[in-house]
């Protein structure tokens, strides 16, 4: 060590680090939260933490492609299993008919995932999450159903934690639905603080003189459960005798259990929401196991809570969001088409401007959300498991989701309240809390997941910090803590100026419209670098507890990231003209929304001295936001655009099943639009001045138009089988 920096340590980095450790003012952090935060690695949420996002090296990230396979697949199969599930009657039954379960598990639906060696289709992220996003479009059940054992559950544990002779058994099983499998977690007293549950093995030696555990276990919400052959369960492995001479306490562990084992009660459902996917609680009294059931026999021992963390890191980006994704191209498409055959006051309700503003918000929202999705997917393709980046896309896609049903429902009106086989969104509707609160309830994900982890996971020092400060290790810390100073200084001069410049002074990757978007994000994350470092400071160990804090500043890395990878697609798909105001409206509700958090937490951050500079800050943010309001002008052209343009709908809402009802409310856009003309010579002319032609037109545009608004009636009878 230099004088310089011996000194610097003795005088000032010691009585640092000694206070620091005193008074807990840097956050610890418990064992399950450490195997938490390393679990994924950090992607270009770690760039945006960083106040100088290399948007060169993130904007040469490779955009995902479907194969040939994956795209026959969706082309064939998935319009198949479509077309033989009609969403009605299977909320009637209760259940998928049996021709799709049979189709599901010989079309290998429940394989996806698994490598082809083992029978699987070995499709990609991208390959699978278009496949959930189709069935999402049609029938939640089926999403829902085809998307379980394709995510966190047996195949994925098995894929990267299991021994040869577990995958060689299992998987092939998986691949071609012999085995149902379900991932049995959650208990009564343990739902988001997972760690906490209290199912437990015990490890005996029996008769025969082989190891074996007897579990107890009360299980809840678990999907497929009720009719599932192999059972994925989490348990809290202990070894009284310690027979393994690894102590008592061996932590959480991950087994697979054959269903018919004695002991074991499939017998209850849950009921969520009315959606009839199979949900259930699952019960286990004495049921015993071998040793080798451990998911990676001894080896796994204990690293149960490890391989969940990893698997949920990776798993939010694809499940969710795909559902999510497809619920609102759905949404869009039946509020841009629906609007257009639906007349009120004598015009479609589209030309409403009320309408057309809602339609505007939701065609820039759709955009967004498949650009995050899709590049989020392109990062887990490559071998990225981006743990912050997937929280996001869980979190935003699944309020997305919510927000845009409710919004196309506004649209629809009476005809999106009633229930039968002609509303085709109250059952996304149902769908969406369902999305909302699992794999990580939705508060949670925002306020403790997003930034919380993403602070300590992605900033470039502090939990670096945090590990030195917990090993005692004075001379790293000091390190580690001058370069964090310097860091912070950079950052303050960054966000000072790019403020002071509204962002100019970030030379742009790119001309054209999206310049101002990149030089904006530049100084966003330089303001959020630096700002994330003062509430560090000020709040130490407390901005954990701080969540509407820190939930603001998770809001505003979800934006800058969904923002980023909007950008990113606006460039891989050619940086079409009529994108460009989908783009610009996505963008600008994001720095809105940026605005509105920074305010927040200026708001809220500082009493006293302080406060009064944080309120100078918020006058500051005032006459300086990174936003704009977005003009009615703007969403109205882009409401004309999704109702007039099917080209451009048809992008914007791609990867839907068009079947039935969607087929009929498109023909019935269509004849509405090539009836236009003529049904305006009709309104100002009246009938005789038509043509034959014309009289045609309007017939079929009107009858169809009929048919598409009507809403289901039942017979008394009829209405109490419902
Ligand atoms: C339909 C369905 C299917 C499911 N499938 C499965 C499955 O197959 N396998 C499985 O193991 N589990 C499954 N789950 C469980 C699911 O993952 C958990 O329900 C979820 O994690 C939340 O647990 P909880 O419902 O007990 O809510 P709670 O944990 O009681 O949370 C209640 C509320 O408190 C909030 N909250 C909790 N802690 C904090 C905090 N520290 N800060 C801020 N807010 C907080 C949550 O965000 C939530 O809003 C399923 C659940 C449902 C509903």
């Amino acid at each position: 060590m230099s004088v310089l920096k011996n000194t610097r340590v003795k005088y000032f980095t010691k009585p640092l680090f000694n206070l620091l450790k005193a008074k807990g003012l840097l956050p610890s952090i418990s064992d399950t939260e450490k195997t938490a935060l390393r679990a994924g690695d950090v992607w270009v949420e770690g760039d945006l933490f960083s106040g100088r996002p290399d948007f060169d090296k993130i904007f040469s990230y490779p955009y995902p492609k479907l194969s040939d396979q994956e795209q026959s697949f969706l082309d064939n199969e998935v319009e198949e299993v479509c077309a033989m599930t009609s969403d009605w009657t299977v909320f009637q039954k209760r259940d998928l008919p049996k021709k799709v379960w049979k189709y599901l598990k010989v079309k290998r639906f429940f394989g996806m995932i698994i490598p082809k060696e083992y029978g699987g289709l070995g499709f990609s992220a991208y390959g699978h999450s278009c496949v959930i996003e189709k069935l999402a479009t049609h029938s939640q059940v089926l999403a829902i159903t085809v998307m379980v054992p394709n995510s966190l559950g047996p195949a994925e544990l098995l894929l990267h934690y299991s021994l040869d002779k577990q995958k060689e058994h299992y998987l092939p099983r998986l691949a071609d639905g012999r085995e149902i499998p379900c991932f049995a977690l959650t208990e009564p007293e343990a739902g988001s603080d997972a760690a906490s549950i209290q199912s437990s093995g015990i490890l005996f030696k029996d008769d025969d003189g082989k190891l074996k555990i007897k579990l107890q276990f009360e299980k809840r919400y678990i999907t497929l459960s009720a009719i599932a052959t192999v059972i994925g369960l989490a348990f809290v492995f202990k070894d009284p005798e310690n027979l393994l001479g690894m102590g008592e306490n061996l932590g959480i562990t991950c087994a697979l259990v054959d269903a018919k084992i004695e002991g074991i009660d499939q017998t209850k459902r849950h009921d969520p929401l009315n959606v009839p996917f199979v949900n259930a609680p699952l019960f286990g009294k004495d049921v015993v196991i071998g040793i080798d059931d451990i998911i990676g026999g001894r080896e796994g021992i204990g690293k149960g809570w490890k391989m969940l963390m990893e698997s949920l890191a990776v798993g939010r980006g694809i499940s969710l969001p795909s559902t999510s994704t497809g619920a609102t191209k759905l949404a869009t498409f039946v509020a841009s088409t629906y609007s257009v055959v639906r007349y009120q006051f004598g015009i479609s309700i589209g030309r409403f401007e009320g309408i057309s503003e809602v339609i505007g918000r939701m065609g820039a929202d759709t955009y967004l959300l498949d650009a995050a999705k899709t590049f989020t997917l392109g990062a887990i393709d490559n071998g990225a498991k981006p743990a912050v980046a997937n929280a996001i896309m869980k979190y935003q896609s699944t309020e997305k989701f919510r927000k845009n049903i409710l919004d196309a429902m506004d649209i629809q009106g009476g005809a999106a309240i009633s229930r039968g086989p002609k509303n085709l969104l109250a059952h996304a509707y149902f769908g969406a809390p369902i999305a909302i609160t699992v794999e990580g309830a939705n508060i949670i994900t925002r306020t403790l997941i997003q930034f919380g982890q993403g602070m300590i996971r992605c900033h470039p020092y502090a939990y670096k910090e945090i590990e030195a400060l917990e090993k005692g290790d004075v001379e790293t810390f000091d390190t580690l803590l001058f370069s964090h100073i310097t860091h912070v200084i950079r950052n303050g001069f960054r966000s000072c100026l790019l403020g002071l410049t509204r962002g100019y002074l970030h030379r742009p990757r790119r001309g054209g419209v999206t310049a101002r978007y990149e030089q904006k994000l530049s100084w966003a994350s330089a303001k959020f670098a630096f700002l994330s470092d003062v509430a560090l400071g000020l709040l130490g160990a407390d901005l954990k507890k701080r969540e509407s804090i820190s939930g603001r500043f998770g809001d505003i890395l979800a934006q800058m990231y969904m923002m980023t990878a909007t950008l990113k697609r606006f460039y891989e798909e050619g940086e079409k003209k009529e994108d460009e105001l989908l783009l610009k409206v996505a963008m600008e509700s994001g720095f809105n929304k940026i605005d509105e958090a920074f305010i927040g937490i200026y708001q809220n951050l500082a009493k006293g001295v302080l406060g009064v500079v944080f309120k100078f800050k918020i006058f500051c943010s005032n006459i300086n936001p990174f936003g704009s309001i977005i003009k009615d002008d703007d969403l109205h052209s882009i409401a004309t655009l999704l109702t007039s343009n099917a080209q451009v709908r048809e992008r914007l809402c791609h990867n839907i099943y068009k079947g039935g009802r969607v087929q009929e409310l498109f023909l019935a856009t269509d004849a509405l639009q090539k009836a236009k003309k003529a049904l305006e010579k009709l309104k100002s002319l009246g009938e005789k001045a038509l043509e034959k032609e014309e009289k045609l037109l309007v017939k079929n545009a009107r009858k169809l138009q009929k048919e598409i608004t009507a809403v289901d009636a039942f017979t008394k009878e009829e209405y109490f089988k419902c």
